[in-house]
């Protein structure tokens, strides 16, 4: 017999969301969380659902997927969206809040709420004996025992300890008269890697601009991290490489043999390949170039690339300390275990990238795993919504077999399946338009 309780470990943007949803529906909730007790390398507020890093919850557009996602939690009720309307600072076109005031809010609402009970404690053990609904929102700082509890429950290599991803672009965005289709000596199907062929000149260029290009700066937890370490030797950064000698890029991810020039049959200087993400062909990744560049850094390097020059991207590269699930074998679109139903894990853990996205699943692991102590059926958003689509590359994953975190992009959404007039942008509103009356619909069946 489940108690009467559900339990959300970690008071972050997620567990705060899931908690906060899961009281709405009525449900009690008993919130651990091990601040003030203890705190990550990155946290230092005593507060909830603290912003580690930038106080900017990026765009606000609906025509940027990430303004999207914010758009559909806010017409749903999110308790992150209210506090961030409510603490926003002056920031343009995206939606930057005050974080004292925005942690404030939030813990306030929290600590308030009738159904919810903090309890400040750290969780060292997922308990499956017990039948009681659990939500993981640990965060990508998740503690040491937990982390080890998770991974003895889910086997040793489904839990990731840090995210070496190399960036993502839009297969739209690419100049095809340039990069051209071909698996190396043929062997596979040749829409899985479209090629971008360099001159030597083209190479030099490249190549000087990434060997003096703007680096990020590592985290002191980063740097300390032994995990983090071990992987940042096996996954070396494409600058670091190219450091290491002129030709080692053209011997390494560079490497131009096996795919002739369709123009000449030659082999170019050197190639860079950049594999499929998804099953639709909208996303391309480009291969073995995990990168702790700056953003801006590598937008201006990577669209020296020929066939790049107008790139756009839907993720960019990066290197931190990140726990995560390989959530594709582990999760469902409802963001519960496929082996342990009753367990939901919400937020960063679940391999989705950034505030918003970690919002997002907490919103939709909140009101499911309420709804699974409630005995009513689940609530899966489809892939027409920008909060579904990513649900649903979180439980089903890409073509590669390397699950990599993602943030909300156009590239993981369900095709329109017409063409749109006017490029991108009036493409991207009508993704949005699509979206939120499918959410319009769910929000008014649903108060
Ligand atoms: C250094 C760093 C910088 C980042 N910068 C950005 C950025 O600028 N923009 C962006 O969009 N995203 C950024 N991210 C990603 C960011 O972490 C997530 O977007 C977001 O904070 C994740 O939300 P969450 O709820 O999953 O985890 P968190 O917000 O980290 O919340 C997890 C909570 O769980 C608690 N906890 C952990 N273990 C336990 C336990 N065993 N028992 C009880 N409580 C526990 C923690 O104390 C914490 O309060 C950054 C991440 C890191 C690590």
């Amino acid at each position: 017999m489940s108690e009467g309780y559900i339990k959300i470990i970690g008071a972050g943007l997620a567990g705060c969301e899931a908690a906060w949803q899961a009281a709405r529906l009525g449900v009690k909730v008993l919130l651990y969380e091990m601040k003030p007790k203890k705190f990550s390398p990155a946290h230092h507020s005593e507060n909830f659902a603290e912003l580690v890093c930038s106080n900017s919850l990026r765009s606000n557009q609906t025509s940027n997927a990430v303004g999207l996602l914010k758009e559909e939690l806010r017409a749903l009720g999110s308790l992150i969206m209210e506090a961030a309307y409510a603490t926003e600072v002056p920031a343009g076109s995206a939606l930057a809040v005050n974080r004292e005031d925005f942690s404030k809010y939030i813990t306030e609402k929290i600590k308030s709420h009738p159904n919810i009970t903090v309890i400040e404690q750290e969780v060292e053990e997922l308990d499956l004996s017990s039948d009681t609904v659990t939500v993981v929102a640990a965060g990508p700082l998740c503690s040491e025992a937990l982390s080890k509890s998770i991974s003895n429950i889910t086997g040793g290599d489904e839990l990731h300890f840090f995210d070496a991803a190399a960036p993502i672009v839009d297969f739209a965005t690419v100049n095809t008269n340039i990069a051209f289709f071909a698996s190396r000596y043929g062997k596979g199907d040749p829409k899985d890697y479209l090629n971008c062929p360099m001159t030597k000149e083209e190479y030099d260029r490249f190549y000087n601009a990434l060997i003096s290009a703007e680096v990020a700066t590592l985290k002191e937890f980063d740097k300390n991290s032994q995990e983090g370490l071990t992987v940042f030797e096996g996954c070396m950064p494409v600058e670091v490489m190219a450091t290491r000698g002129y030709d080692t890029l053209r011997f390494g991810p560079m490497k131009p043999v096996g795919l002739p020039l369709p123009t000449t049959g030659e082999d170019a200087f050197a190639t860079v390949q950049l594999r499929r993400e998804n099953r639709e062909g909208t996303m391309y990744n480009i291969v073995g170039f995990q990168t702790h560049l700056t953003f801006g850094a590598q937008k201006e390097v990577f669209r020296l690339i020929p066939g790049l020059e107008n790139a756009e991207f839907f993720r960019y590269g990066v290197m931190h300390r990140n726990t995560y699930l390989n959530s594709p074998k582990i999760l469902t679109p409802e963001y519960s275990m496929r082996e342990h139903p009753g367990i939901f894990f919400a937020g960063q853990i679940t391999g989705v990238e950034g505030y918003v996205e970690s919002t997002s699943s907490g919103y939709v692991a909140g009101i499911n795993a309420a709804r699974r102590h409630l005995g009513k059926d689940s609530v899966i958003f489809p892939k027409e919504t920008e909060i579904g689509a990513l649900a649903h590359y979180v439980s089903e994953g890409g073509v590669s077999k390397d699950f990599q975190p993602m943030n909300a992009n156009f590239g993981i959404i369900a095709p329109l399946g017409r063409k749109v007039k006017g490029g991108k942008k009036y493409r991207n509103e009508a993704y949005a338009e699509r979206a939120l009356e499918i959410i319009k619909a769910y929000a008014i069946e649903n108060v």
